[in-house]
C-alpha cells in the first residue's frame, strides 16, 4: 500500500491512543502516507478524514480513550453505507485500512474487505479480552488494574463492618476481567459465564467462609454471568443470610477510563507496528495479535468465531487460593 488509513471502532479502550501512535509512526517510518478517520465507520462514511504525521500523535501515548473518537455505525451494516465508505477511501487514494476495535468491528471489516477487495488489518482494542488470536487485547490489563484498585478500596470498608460485597465488573459475555481481578484482589469467589456457578455453590462458599472466620468478603460478578443479574443474586443471598450486611457495587465505565498501564502501552506499540508491517507483506483480513510473546496474524473469520480461551490454570489457582 502507499496510503494507509486508521480508525478506532466499537467500545473505546485504554491504549487505543498508543496503538494509533504506533500505526502512524510506523507508517511514516516506512514512507507511507497515513490518514486518521474520526468516529469509526461513521467517519468513514461521512468522509471525516485527516492526514496525520509523526507529530500529530505526540502526547497521546499515556492518555486513555481514543483521540480519533470511536462510534457504533448502523449505516456501515448496510451495502449503501459501505459503498459510500469505499468511495471516500478511493477518492482520497487510500489503499489499506487498519481497524482498531473488537469483534463487531472486525465483522464489519471482513465484510467490507470482501465486498471491495480492500486490504484491511485489525488490531484488538477492547477491555473484554474476548478475541481469539491474542493472549491479551489492548485495554484489558488497564481495566483489570482499575478493577482491583476499586476492589481494594471496597475491601477497606468491607472489613470495617463485616460486610459481603458483590462487585460487578465488565466483560460482556466473557469472564476475563472477573477472573483476573478476583485472583489479584483475593476475592472469595467469582461468578462468571465460564464457571456455571449455582446458588447452592454460593451458599456453600459463604458458609465455609463463615466457618473459616472470614468476615469481610468480596465476590466478583461478571456482567455476563449466567446465574442472574447482580441485584437478583444479592436478593437471594439476603434471603439466605439475613444476618449479613450485603452490598452491591457496579464498577461500570470506571473500567474503561484512565491512563494505560505499561503492559497495554507496550502491547499497543507492538501491535500498531505489526499491523503496518503486516500490510507491507501483503497480509489481509487478519487481526494482529501476540500469543506466547510472538506476533501472529489470525484470519478475521477465526478471531471472530472461535472462543477466546480462558486459561483453566487460572480457574484452578483461584479455587485453591479461595479456601
Ligand atoms: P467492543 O467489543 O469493545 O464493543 P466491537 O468492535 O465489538 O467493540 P460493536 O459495536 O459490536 O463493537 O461493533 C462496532 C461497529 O462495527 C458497529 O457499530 C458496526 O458499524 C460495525 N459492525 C458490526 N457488525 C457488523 C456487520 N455484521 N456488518 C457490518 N458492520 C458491522
Amino acid at each position: 500500500p502507499s496510503h494507509i488509513a486508521v480508525l478506532t471502532s466499537g467500545g473505546d479502550a485504554p491504549g487505543m491512543n498508543a496503538a494509533i501512535r504506533a500505526v502512524v509512526r510506523s507508517a511514516v517510518y516506512y514512507g507511507k502516507k497515513i490518514t486518521g478517520i474520526y468516529n469509526g465507520y461513521e467517519g468513514l462514511i461521512n468522509g471525516n478524514f485527516q492526514e496525520l504525521n509523526s507529530r500529530s500523535v505526540k502526547y497521546i501515548l499515556n492518555q486513555g480513550g481514543t483521540f480519533l473518537k470511536s462510534a457504533r455505525s448502523d449505516r456501515f451494516r448496510t451495502p449503501e453505507g459501505r459503498k459510500q465508505a469505499y468511495d471516500n477511501l478511493a477518492k482520497t487514494g487510500i489503499d489499506a485500512l487498519i481497524v482498531i476495535g473488537g469483534d463487531g468491528s472486525f465483522t464489519g471489516a471482513k465484510i467490507f474487505s470482501e465486498e471491495y477487495d480492500f486490504q484491511v488489518i485489525g488490531v484488538p482494542g477492547t477491555i473484554d479480552n474476548d478475541l481469539y488470536g491474542t493472549d491479551f487485547t489492548i485495554g484489558y490489563d488497564t481495566a483489570t488494574n482499575t478493577a482491583i484498585e476499586c476492589i481494594d478500596k471496597i475491601r477497606d470498608t468491607a472489613s470495617s463492618h463485616d460486610r459481603l460485597f458483590l462487585v460487578e465488573v465488565m466483560g460482556r459475555d466473557s469472564g476475563f476481567i472477573a477472573l483476573r481481578s478476583a485472583i489479584a484482589a483475593g476475592a472469595l469467589d467469582v461468578i462468571m459465564p465460564e464457571n456455571d456457578t449455582t446458588y447452592d455453590h454460593l451458599v456453600e462458599t459463604i458458609n465455609r467462609a463463615g466457618k473459616n472466620k472470614k468476615f469481610s468478603n468480596i465476590i466478583v460478578v461478571a456482567e455476563g454471568n449466567k446465574l442472574g443479574n447482580i441485584f437478583e443474586i444479592s436478593n437471594f443471598l439476603k434471603g439466605k443470610f439475613p444476618h449479613l450486611d450485603i452490598k452491591v457495587t457496579i464498577l461500570g465505565h470506571l473500567q474503561r477510563g484512565g491512563s494505560p498501564t505499561v503492559y497495554d502501552r507496550v502491547l499497543a506499540s507492538k501491535l500498531g507496528v505489526a499491523a503496518v508491517e503486516g500490510l507491507l507483506i501483503g497480509r489481509n483480513k487478519v487481526m494482529a495479535g501476540v500469543m506466547h510473546q510472538q506476533i501472529i496474524y489470525t484470519p478475521f473469520e477465526e478471531a471472530i468465531t472461535r472462543k477466546a480461551y480462558i486459561n483453566p490454570e487460572l480457574i484452578r489457582i483461584n479455587k485453591i487460593l479461595t479456601i
